[in-house]
């Protein structure tokens, strides 16, 4: 069956009741959350202390093939030299970590290196650094006795020996039943990892769950077009139905107010120079940042449920969506700077990855100029912001329309070739 690995971040906090025992614990939590972050850093050390020694040897004069180099590492170290790190760093903190965390620490670290190691040498990326804090991973065996408190209507476990106790709280994410489902045996357990933050306790626990069977067409596309008239506009690729979401000027409307709010209170604070009303003025400006998060969140939340429920009622098998790197950075415009379209994005991959919905990032060079009729690109067929013209075929279409049509075509070779052609030939054009 196909599955799908979700992560859940859940508050726990220690199940004990004497006093001692309790700060003992908590204590231990700590400790370990800073030797994972001391163990990392020292696994990245290592990493770099191989490769350091590996360029010096390639750069010796006598030319040295890959085996010899490794060959000669091994009687170096006295192991291979993918096993350096963990080697060198385990005695270190073999008894400060237990091994379960140590396993899935050096797993997780050595595999960020080797992805980066390329994109440092490119100058790309700096490489990574751990700080106090991070999360902290451990083996799935970490976790024992795993079950439901009737009384207490939380779950209880023991992590490391440490008898913890889940705070579910209100639930809105419905963390409950899927913890019942892991205890069941239909959602499988994996390696996961717990955090502090701001001296709260959280569990990021990883499962598997199986992805629900909708029939799709995989052949089928929805493309996606971000854009400032309509801040989300799709369209299909063999069909003609299309959905267009959110409302830019109700949108900016409540940003303006929040942010309206805020300079005031931000004006008033400088002059409540002390006492009571200037903590009561900053409390109220950290709430509003709260709410004003809360609402750009919601926001985002609500266009990708519809935009997945949409993408199911007409069993579209693939997502195509614009990959934005590199995106409108230079732009001016206030919903552009208002708004997380990176954080929809994830929302919508997110939501798609559980249905089993793929998700393409396609480039959408020229997806604005391009005819979805005849194909024709001209930057000139765009008339206005809202309408596009064919200056070929003379075709008429809604701009936002025939954006996410060409988007929803945009991952096929031919049309990569097609769009390849055109910036060629504007090229000798210029030249
Ligand atoms: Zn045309």
């Amino acid at each position: 069956m196909k599955t799908t690995i979700v992560t859940r971040k859940i508050e726990f906090y220690v199940n004990e009741s004497d006093k001692d025992l309790k700060k003992q614990f908590y204590q231990t939590l700590r400790d370990f959350s800073y030797y994972t972050f001391k163990h990392a850093n020292e696994l990245v050390d290592t990493n770099r202390m191989v490769d350091v020694i590996k360029r010096g040897f390639g750069n010796s004069k006598n030319e040295i093939t890959s085996e010899e180099m490794t060959e000669q590492l091994s009687g170096m170290f006295g192991c291979k030299p993918v096993s350096v790190p963990y080697k060198f760093s385990n005695q270190e903190f073999r008894d400060k970590l237990p091994s379960n965390i140590r396993v899935a620490l050096s797993a997780t670290i050595n595999a960020l290196y080797a992805k980066d190691r390329s994109d440092v040498a490119r100058g790309n990326r700096t490489i990574r650094s751990y700080k106090n804090g991070m999360p902290v991973p451990f083996t799935k065996t970490a976790i024992r006795q795993f079950k439901f408190d009737v009384e207490r209507r939380n779950f209880t476990f023991i992590f490391n020996g440490i008898p913890l106790i889940t705070r579910l709280g209100r639930d809105r994410s419905d963390n409950k039943s899927i913890l019942e489902s892991i205890i069941e045996g239909k959602y499988q357990l994996c390696d996961s990892s717990f955090q502090i933050k701001d001296g709260k306790f959280f569990l990021l626990l990883v499962h598997k769950v199986p992805v629900e069977k909708y029939k799709l067409n995989e052949k089928r596309v929805l493309g996606i077009d971000l854009g400032i008239n309509v801040p989300l506009y799709g369209a299909i690729n063999d069909k003609k139905d299309r959905i267009a979401l959110g409302d830019r000027d109700s949108f900016l409307n409540q940003r303006l107010k929040f942010q309206k709010r805020k300079r005031q209170l931000q004006r008033d604070l400088k002059l409540t120079k002390g006492g009571k009303g200037r903590g009561k003025k900053l409390k109220a400006l950290e709430s509003l940042s709260t709410k004003e998060r809360n609402f750009a969140k919601n926001y985002n939340h609500n266009l990708s449920r519809e935009v997945i429920n949409f993408t199911l009622k007409h069993k579209c098998g693939i997502i195509n969506l614009e990959d934005l790197s590199g995106f409108k950075k230079n732009t001016n415009d206030f919903i552009l700077r208002n708004w997380s379209f990176y954080e929809l994005q994830t929302m919508i991959e997110q939501k798609a990855k559980k249905v089993g919905i793929t998700v393409n990032k396609v480039k959408a060079k020229y997806t604005s100029q391009r005819c979805n009729n005849c194909g024709y690109i001209d930057k000139e067929s765009r008339k206005s912001q809202s309408e596009f013209e064919c200056t070929s075929c003379g075709h008429e279409e809604s701009a936002d329309y025939n954006a996410a049509k060409n988007i929803s075509m945009a991952h096929t070779k031919e049309f990569q070739k097609e769009i390849e052609k055109h910036a060629s030939s504007l090229k000798l054009c210029e030249a």
